[in-house]
This record gives C-alpha cells, structure tokens and sequence, in this order.
C-alpha cells in the first residue's frame, strides 16, 4: 500500500480496524488521526469516511479541489462536518496544552492546496511548527500561515458565502499556480525574518517557542507571588485584627 492513498484505505474501514496509535477519535462521518510526520508539536488530520452508499465517493472525496467540483450543498456540508469535529480537536489540544505547558498558543486548521496524500483531509496542527519530522522548504511553505498554500478551513468555508464567480475562481486550485508558493524563500512565521536555510530556520523557530514558553511561565509567577503577596497581606489583615480585638 503507497503511502499516497493510505488515507483513502483508511476512509472505508471500521473504527475497530484501526489501533489507538493512529485513530484518536471518530464520528459517523469523520476519522481523526495522528499525523504519521508531525509537523508540530500537535498534529492531527481529520478526514470524512465512506461507510454508506448515500456517502460521496473516493474519487468526490479524493481532494478539495474534486470535493468543490460537486454538488455545493453536499461540499459545504462535508467541510462543516470537519470543521466541528475539529473545533473538539482543537478543545482536546488546548487542554492538553496547558496539561503539559502551562499555556495555550494559536491552533491552525486548514487544507492543503495541492495535497501530496489523496482523500480529503483536514489539517489540525499547533502554530509552533517545531518537529523533527519538520525537515525541508516545502513542508515549512506549506503550514506557513500567511503564505497562501495551507488554505485555512474558515477562509474555505467564507467561498461558499461569496459571489459565484468567487467561489469558481477560489474552487480551480490549480496545482500549478499553488506549487509555487512551496519554493519562496523561507521566513519566519512569527516575525517574518528571512532564514537562509532549514537548519537555521528550526532553530530560530525552536527560539521562538522557548522565548513563549518562557514568557508565559514568567507571566504566571507574577501572578503567583502577586497571590502570595496578597494572601499574606490578607492573613497580616487578619492578625491585626485579632490583636485588635
Ligand atoms: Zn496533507
Ligand atoms: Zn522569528
């Protein structure tokens, strides 16, 4: 089985066929699954699955683009299912953020353009884009928020909502076009500095984190000795009173 249409293998199985180091959670209509080459710190894809024949088919469901090029009430409704089970991904993750981290940062979910796997699949990915799976310019360019390849799921969803003509153009993801992006020169996602090469580019985005984290924690001792400060005012408080009465 090629790694290209693994994903498609996956949407007609049973929940039970799968083992818990690649299924996180289904519905009826949706798998959500690890990402086998995590691009970030947390990474799941959610796709639909074809369990009945009133589903679209593999070919339908085979991308965004062939998705978009069916019926639009049927489109928009297969997007919307993703979209709210990765607003139950996107809660998990969070509390798992602050599980493991102490604090939250942003969580993108989007499309790629012109996906290197077949089957539609819905990318939930943490915005720190620090892996080790992270290894080369066209798996950075394509999660890189701003730069127009990782199509992001609101913006999809905002082309069924627009004038017609819109939505045509939107819909062609033309590869050609998209592919391109995949080779600008690297920038970083946070502060836009261009970075000469990979390595370069996942150190400086590994400082980032760290610098956030580090923020963050600083944050909270503040706020905990400010707790401190004000409870053992608050038990001086109560010893003067007792001292006075
Ligand atoms: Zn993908
Ligand atoms: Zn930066």
């Amino acid at each position: 089985m090629s790694n290209l249409s693994i994903l498609r293998t996956y949407a007609t199985k049973a929940a039970s066929e799968f083992p818990n180091s690649i299924l996180f959670a289904h519905t009826e209509r949706t798998l959500t699954i690890y990402d086998a080459y995590p691009k970030a710190i947390f990474h799941f894809l959610i796709l639909p699955r074809i369990r009945t024949e009133s589903d679209l088919t593999l070919n339908e469901l085979n991308s965004l683009k062939t998705l978009l090029a069916c019926d639009q009430t049927r489109a928009k409704e297969v997007i919307t299912s993703l979209k709210d089970v990765a607003d139950t991904v996107k809660k998990d993750i969070e509390s798992e953020m602050m599980k493991r981290y102490g604090f939250k940062w942003p969580i993108w979910t989007g499309f790629h353009a012109s996906p290197s796997m077949q089957h539609l699949h819905l990318h939930v990915v943490s915005g720190d884009l620090c892996s080790t799976k992270l290894k080369n310019k066209k798996h950075y360019n394509s999660f890189h928020p701003k730069l127009g390849f990782f199509l992001h799921l609101d913006d999809v969803l905002s082309w069924f909502d627009s004038e017609p003509s819109y939505f045509t153009q939107m819909a062609k993801l033309d590869e050609k076009t998209y592919e391109k992006l995949l080779k600008e020169d690297l920038s970083c996602l946070h502060c836009g500095k261009s970075m000469k090469n990979i390595p370069t580019l996942k150190e400086h985005l590994q400082q980032e984190w760290e610098s956030d984290v580090a923020r963050h924690r600083a944050q909270q001792d503040r706020k905990r000795r400010l707790g401190e400060t004000r409870s053992s005012e608050e038990s001086d408080n109560h010893q003067d009173k007792k001292q006075k009465s």
